[in-house]
């Protein structure tokens, strides 16, 4: 078992050397394994062309042994970022982050010692903070019992805490014995502090110091694997009580515990996989993105949640503001909280919409193949034969099925090929309230590409029997395909569109459905109101995400992202055509897919990329790729190899 702990303080000069070196021999008297390191060092003094780190000096003098040289050294004694500066080099906060993954790899128990507090800058972008979130180990926060103390010390904890890390001691170091304010800063901070407590008294920094003070920190460290238990989480209890979602009950497919989820990697207990689906598409830029969270948290210390009737929020305006900037051909926003219910918006829309201009249209035509949710409305409209939902086909909404879309993405487009669904058109006239379709990809109902002309098609039909056209963008919008939204694609402008998923860029559940003033006008007419409301209708978190969301999207150049991961895509998934079991590969925008002849076995094939580090779930016949957009090229690589290796040793 490797454990370690990270060692911090709430200024430069409160002792925290002093500390770690006295942990060192606490940990060392009690039988265990232990190091300490100091991944950066300031203030070294150059001997015979080696730099000498002082503070390894000190842990020297508890273990002779423990002299492991820094990641960084640098003579002048300041702010890491600025020291390297001053040698005309910069720190690499990942070469630090793997210099203590592989010293923690090396000891039972590792302690690092950081510098200065967690906003000491390593470079322009991270900060110590950056390195304690990225290796999440339990942290030992030294402070030192002055006047002014307790105001760095709260705030060093709270931004801890909020960091989702473990503050697993607080050192109160250098309490002068019978002064009062040292007194009371000690038992004000036991107030406000629940956790571990260790009080130093006044000792020299000396090594009788250091022995001195490892007696204070003995019953911590009998204790210490207390800290590492947080992570741990109840498999069988998730076997055997929790549902997932499309998942036999009685012998599910084993669900992997994620402890950490960082841009496109997932952390799995002990092993870390290159995420290839985006979270079924919604983390297109990736997990836990700061810009988010910051979004989130400034909004939850506002207020959560109010409801939507009566009430409005500034979130909900500025997001609104966003959207009608990005999709300027609608005018007004239905919010909602999740795809699913944003698509049962929609056909609501339109069958209200069609109610009241008198019209008797209470049917839906879409096309085979397509996928709209889980919900009773949605599922009506999804595949009736091939699609996940045929069980419950007697009890839905009966609709009007054509064909799947006739013509390939990256093919002539043949007008002639749309004869039978403008027979259908014609056959249903006067039912049809609206048409229904995932522009361009069909996502869930087997990775699909089709022509852009089909959608224009389409709009034609629709215009000319008075139907509604609804364009599903749930899976497509926000970048995926190559365009901010699919149906871009086409020369068209729906009535109707459908938005969720990266909506909020994976952060959490939302959606919205957009209208044209046509279908604005048409419901209002007669006073009407449109009759839905959900009780987390523009929840003012998620509204507060998703504005910050689209704004990052804005600012990440995210085509540039998207067509590298398509060119990637395009080149390496292209050799699996030379398998035989392969039907077809094709690639759109962050989209990849390998369509195999038979279904495949989604557990084995989930287990063998587990083993080559990558976490992609194939269904039916269908292995795909939709990493997140911020995925570097080699991890885009490593992806495809893996799909291309699953093949080649037929794991499927
Ligand atoms: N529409 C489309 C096109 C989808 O792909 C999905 C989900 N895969 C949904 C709707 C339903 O979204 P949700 O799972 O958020 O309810």
């Amino acid at each position: 078992m490797h454990n370690a702990f990270f060692i911090t303080g709430t200024d430069t000069d409160v002792g925290k050397t002093f500390v770690t070196a006295s942990l060192l021999k606490a940990f060392l008297d009690k039988g265990h394994d232990a190091r300490a390191i100091k991944p950066v060092q300031t203030g070294c003094e150059l001997i015979h062309g080696v730099y000498q780190a002082s503070d390894i000096l000190e842990y020297k003098k508890i273990n002779a042994n423990n002299s492991f040289e820094p990641a960084y050294a640098f003579e002048f004694p300041a702010s890491p970022h600025f020291s390297a500066e001053l040698e005309n080099t910069a720190i690499d906060s990942d070469v630090i982050t793997d210099y203590i993954q592989g010293h923690i790899e090396q000891a039972e128990i590792t302690l690092i010692e950081g510098a200065g507090g967690l906003f000491v800058p390593l470079n322009g972008t991270n900060t110590f903070l950056d390195i304690m979130k990225a290796v999440r180990l339990p942290v030992v926060l030294v402070c030192k019992n002055i006047l002014g103390m307790i105001n760095h010390t709260l705030l060093s904890i709270e931004m801890l805490e909020r960091s989702g890390l473990t503050v697993a001691a607080l050192v109160i170091n250098g309490t002068k014995p019978d002064n009062g304010i040292a007194q009371s800063n000690i038992e004000y901070l036991r107030q406000r502090f629940s956790g571990t407590i260790i009080v130093l008294p006044q000792y020299a920094e000396s090594v009788s110091g250091m022995i001195e003070a490892a007696d204070e920190f003995h019953s911590f460290v009998e204790n210490h694997t207390q800290f590492f238990a947080a992570d741990e989480i109840d498999l069988t209890f998730d076997k055997n009580h929790l549902w997932h979602p499309y998942t036999s009950a009685i012998s599910p497919i084993k669900a992997q515990p994620v402890v950490f989820a960082k841009e496109n990697k997932l952390h799995i207990q002990n092993t870390v996989l290159i995420d290839g689906i985006s979270s079924w598409w919604c983390m297109a830029t990736g997990f836990n993105n700061e810009r988010l969270n910051k979004a989130a948290q400034t909004q939850m210390a506002r207020f959560s949640h109010v409801m939507f009737a009566g009430l409005t929020h500034k979130p909900a305006v500025d997001l609104g503001k966003k959207l009608l900037e990005i999709l300027p051909e609608f005018d007004r926003i239905f919010y909602s909280d999740s795809g699913s219910v944003c698509v049962e918006v929609a056909l609501k829309m339109a069958l209200q919409y069609q109610h009241n201009i008198n019209k008797k249209k209470t049917k839906i035509l879409t096309v085979l193949g397509g996928y709209h949710g889980d919900t009773a409305g949605a599922m009506s409209v999804c595949d009736p034969v091939e699609g996940m939902h045929f069980l419950f086909k007697e009890t839905l909404a009966e609709q009007i099925f054509t064909p799947r879309p006739p013509c390939r993405f990256d093919e002539e487009f043949n007008p002639d090929l749309c004869a039978e669904y403008e027979a259908a058109f014609e056959e249903h006239k006067d039912e049809i309230a609206a048409v229904i379709i995932e522009p361009i990809v069909q996502g869930a109902g087997g990775m699909w590409f089709y022509h852009p002309k089909f959608l224009e098609f389409l709009r034609n039909m629709c215009d000319k029997y008075g139907a509604l056209l609804i364009v599903d963008e749930v899976a497509t919008g926000f970048g995926r395909t190559g365009k901010l939204f699919a149906y871009q694609y086409a020369n068209i402008v729906p009535d109707i569109i459908c938005i969720g998923k990266a909506i909020t860029g994976g952060f959490m559940s939302f959606a919205a459905t957009l209208a044209v003033q046509k279908v604005v006008d048409g419901i209002s007419k007669n006073g009407g109101v449109f009759m839905h409301g959900p009780t987390f209708m523009g929840n003012p978190l998620a509204c507060a995400v998703a504005y910050e969301n689209i704004c990052n999207l804005q600012e990440i150049d995210w085509q540039k992202k998207v067509k590298t991961l398509e060119t990637i895509m395009k080149t390496e998934l292209a050799k699996c055509k030379e398998c035989a079991s392969v039907a077809d590969v094709r690639v759109l925008g962050a989209i990849g897919v390998v369509e195999m002849k038979e279904p495949v076995n989604t557990a084995a094939l989930l287990d063998f990329f587990m083993e080559e580090g990558v976490f992609i779930r194939p269904f039916e016949k269908t292995i795909y790729l939709m990493p997140p957009f911020i995925t570097s090229r080699d991890d885009c690589v490593t992806l495809c190899n893996a799909i291309y290796k699953a093949l080649k040793l037929k794991k499927y």
